[in-house]
C-alpha cells in the first residue's frame, strides 16, 4: 500500500468522504481507508448501509440528514457537532452521498472547521450527475452530442426554483444539462427551457435511485418527461439529464444489456433515421 495516497486520520481531524452514488464499490480507496480508521462516522441520508458497513466496528455512527423533507438537524448543528467531536480528539469522517463538494455542502461545513481551526482533509466522491448517469449508460459528455455539461440544482436553498438561474441562457448555451434535485421542480423547469426556446422534442432521461440494486430510468422528452415520470411512479434521488448525449443510451445501455438489452451500435444514427431527420 502507497503510504502517500493513503495517509491516516489522525485524532482530532475531520475528514469529509464522498461515498459515492451508492454502490459501495463506488467508493475510493481512500474512503474506505477513513472508514476503516473513524471513532465516528457522521453520515447523510443519501449514504447507503453498505457503505456505512465499511466503518469501523467500534466507530459510532450518527445520522444528519433529513427525514421526509424535514431538516432533522440544521446545518449550523451539524457543523457545530463536527467541531465539538473534533475538539474530543476524535477521528471523525464526515460522510455525504456523491461528492462532498458538489451540492453537498461540503464546502459550508468545511468554512466551519476554517473557522474553528480544526484541521480537515476532503476525499472526493463519484458524484451521481457523473457516476449515475455511466450506471444509465449515458455518457456525460460525447463528442458528436455535446462539448460542455452543465450541472444545474433544481432546488434552491428555501426549496424553490432556483431563480438566479438564467433559465433562457441554459437553454440556449448549454448542451446537456445535468440536473441534482430536480423531481420536485420539473414541470417548472421544462417549462422555463421551453419558453427558452429549448425543443419539446430534446430527449430527456430521469435515473432514479442510481448504481443501486433500485435503479431505475425513464427515456423521454422535454414535453412528456413530467407526464411519463409521474406515469411511472418515480421516486427520489433522481437525476434529470436533457440533451442529444441522453440518446447514446441505447447504445450503451449495458446494465440493461446484462439482462437481455439489445445495444445498437450506432445510437445517434438510428435516433436520426426514427425521427427522419
Ligand atoms: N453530493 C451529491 C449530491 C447531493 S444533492 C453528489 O455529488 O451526488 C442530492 C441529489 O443528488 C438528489 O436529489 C439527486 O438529484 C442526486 N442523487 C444523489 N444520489 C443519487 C442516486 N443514487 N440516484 C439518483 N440521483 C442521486
Amino acid at each position: 500500500m502507497d503510504r502517500r495516497s493513503l495517509p491516516d486520520l489522525a485524532p482530532g481531524w475531520v475528514w469529509l468522504v464522498g461515498a459515492g452514488p451508492g454502490d459501495a464499490g463506488l467508493l475510493t480507496r481512500l474512503g474506505a481507508h477513513a472508514l476503516a480508521q473513524a471513532d465516528v462516522v457522521v453520515y447523510d441520508a443519501l449514504v447507503g448501509d453498505d457503505v456505512l458497513a465499511l466503518a469501523r466496528p467500534e466507530a459510532v455512527l450518527e445520522y444528519a440528514g433529513k427525514r421526509g423533507g424535514k431538516a432533522s438537524r440544521r446545518q449550523p448543528d451539524i457543523s457545530l457537532r463536527l467541531v465539538q467531536l473534533a475538539r474530543e480528539g476524535r477521528r471523525v469522517v464526515r460522510l455525504k452521498g456523491g461528492d462532498p463538494f458538489i451540492f453537498g455542502r461540503g464546502g459550508e461545513e468545511a468554512l466551519a472547521l476554517v473557522a474553528a481551526g480544526v484541521p480537515f482533509r476532503v476525499v472526493p466522491g463519484i458524484t451521481a450527475g457523473i457516476g449515475g448517469l455511466a450506471y444509465a449508460g449515458i455518457p456525460t459528455t460525447h463528442r458528436d452530442t455535446n462539448a460542455a455539461v452543465t450541472f444545474v440544482t433544481g432546488h434552491g436553498a428555501g426549496g424553490e426554483v432556483p431563480d438566479g438561474l438564467d433559465w433562457a441562457a441554459l437553454a440556449k448555451g448549454a448542451p446537456v444539462l445535468v440536473i441534482y434535485m430536480a423531481l420536485k421542480h420539473l414541470a417548472t423547469i421544462a417549462a422555463h427551457l421551453l419558453a427558452g426556446g429549448l425543443d419539446a422534442d430534446t430527449p430527456v432521461a430521469i435515473v432514479a435511485q442510481a448504481t443501486t440494486p433500485a435503479q431505475r430510468v425513464v427515456e423521454t422528452t422535454l414535453a412528456r418527461a413530467m407526464a411519463d415520470t409521474a406515469d411511472a411512479g418515480i421516486e427520489p434521488p433522481t437525476m434529470v439529464v436533457i440533451g442529444d448525449v441522453v440518446r447514446l443510451r441505447a447504445g450503451l445501455d449495458w446494465l440493461g444489456a446484462m439482462t437481455g438489452r439489445r445495444l445498437e451500435a450506432d445510437p445517434l444514427a438510428k435516433a436520426a433515421r426514427d425521427t427522419g431527420s
